[in-house]
């Protein structure tokens, strides 16, 4: 519509609330600014082109995203961290932006109507890659081999502009251009490759909603591997070409563990899964979606701690990716549950021994209950972490530990066959969404029949440990050796 004055305009806005700009962050209460009020994103278009045989490039990139408003906007941000923006366009028109720290600041020539649709495209920004370093957040990582993502929780948009937050899920369309004889991989599944003047542009579809957090895009000297699917499902795995030899043949075990989860809490989320492993030192793992990341220290150790902690990323793919938190005071939905499965695995395959250095789940979970109340004092409640000054103060051992032992009592209390049904609910119930602590609760109680408020809401959010249900003689410690560094880094 266009209209002479604002004056003529009136009758046909009358009773439309007035544009306002979006907020700078989401709301959550450890990281204020990450993600963005005022829109939802339905779907990223990314094209990231890496113009050399160089692991320390600069890489350039154009995302087209395509979102609702949630409210009247005058203007919103996207988050990016990166170095240059080019340009931006809202609806194919030129928009103004300013950039405040991580906040890139958009404002369109138009406002955006509460309820439609809109499309936001930066083109031709740029993004370089930084050195894997163990004390810090990754991101956007540079190896001798290539490039990686290690996005979580905070710096998937040190790769690209986005809405970096997991309340806000969307699908994602990834094309990677690179030099003929580099090997790109993203999340989801291949669509094609095009050559065009000694360059290969590989276009992955990740169909399932995908939290930011979660991008994978591995770009180097790697080699993909198939593997025979597993119930329909097809694997593969990304690999240092030079290292292919050693790292190949342990992830095989991916396969088996695949079927012991599906067996545990029912059909798989995604179109595909499988392996990546980089040459580097992170000090962690990450179940970036569909494609679980590595590191090479993690394969120098021995098979009964690599095949935990492959289970472990793998149940993530129910389990933080599938069914995101939505909020980070939550992650202990991601990691308790994870490190259930985990010690599950271990325990079933007969390697807990060797692995936790207990004898089984139940002795392990009596000393993981005797640091309960120092763990809660020193990170605090399980559900709700006291800051994140660092990555280690949100994903801290009593959000993995912790989030499992809170687990263990929730199985105590309801038993083996309702346990599995929540289990199994949970993740068919929120599959493909963001989702908290409440309804965790609130389903607990569903399935079981009872009120768990009062009982699950001591375990998440009390400052002292509560007592074991079906252990009365389990006692927290006054002063616990502190929590031991986990078994195998952070994962
Ligand atoms: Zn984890």
């Amino acid at each position: 519509m266009l209209v002479g004055t604002a004056g003529a305009a009136a009758p046909a806005y009358a009773g439309r609330a007035e544009a306002t700009p979006g907020a700078p962050g989401v709301g959550d209460r450890l990281y204020p600014l990450l993600g963005n009020g005022g829109y939802d994103v339905q779907n990223y278009n990314l094209h990231v082109t890496y113009p050399e045989k160089d692991p320390k490039q600069t890489v350039t990139g154009d995302v087209t995203i395509t979102a609702v408003a949630t409210q009247n906007l005058s203007r919103f941000d996207l988050d990016f961290g990166g170095d240059s923006v080019g340009v931006v366009r809202v609806n194919g028109d030129r928009a103004a932006f300013v950039r405040d720290g991580d906040e890139l600041v958009i404002t369109p020539q138009h406002h955006l109507p509460k309820g439609r649709p809109f499309r936001v495209t930066v083109s031709g920004y740029t993004a370089k890659p930084i050195e894997a370093n163990a004390d810090s957040p990754a991101g956007f990582v540079t190896t001798a081999d290539g490039t990686f993502m290690a996005g979580q929780p905070d710096q998937s948009h040190n790769y690209f502009p986005s809405n970096d937050h997991p309340s806000d899920m969307a699908t994602y369309t990834i094309a990677l251009t690179a030099p003929v004889g580099w090997l790109a991989v993203a999340n989801g599944t291949h669509v094609s490759d095009k050559r065009d003047h000694g360059y290969v542009t590989s276009t992955y579809r990740e169909s399932k909603p995908l939290a930011g957090e979660l991008i994978q895009a591995a770009v180097g000297d790697f080699v993909l591997r198939k593997r025979p699917s597993v119930s329909g499902i097809p694997i593969r795995d990304v690999v240092p070409r030079r290292l292919a030899d050693d790292l190949l043949p342990p992830l095989d075990a991916e396969r088996s563990q695949l079927t012991w989860m599906i067996d545990k809490v029912g059909k798989y989320p995604f179109e595909n899964y499988g392996s990546l492993v980089v040459d580097t030192d992170l000090g962690f793992a990450l179940e970036t979606q569909t494609i679980s990341l590595y590191d090479t220290t993690l394969f120098a150790r021995p098979k009964y701690i690599v095949d935990p902690v492959m289970t472990h990323e793998l149940a993530h793919m129910w389990f933080g990716d599938s069914v995101a938190p939505s909020e980070w005071s939550s992650v202990w939905q991601s990691e308790g549950h994870a490190t259930w499965y985990e010690l599950e695995y271990a325990e079933e395959t007969g390697i807990f021994q060797q692995y936790t250095g207990a004898p089984d789940r139940e002795t392990y979970f009596k000393k993981v209950y005797a640091r309960g109340d120092a763990d809660r004092r020193r990170y605090g409640p399980v559900a709700h972490p006291l800051k994140a000054d660092s990555i280690w103060d949100v994903f801290n051992p009593n959000v993995y530990d912790g989030g499992a032992l809170v687990l263990y009592a929730l199985h105590q209390k309801i038993g083996q066959r309702d346990f599995q049904r929540l289990e199994r609910e949970w993740v068919k119930l929120n599959r493909g969404k963001s989702v908290d602590t409440q309804d965790f609760i609130a389903l607990a109680s569903a399935v079981s029949g009872k009120n768990l408020r009062p009982f699950l809401t001591d375990w998440f959010y009390g400052t002292k440990t509560p007592p074991m249900p079906g252990h009365p003689d389990w006692t927290v410690t006054a002063a616990p050796a502190a929590a031991p560094a986990t078994r195998a880094g952070f994962r």
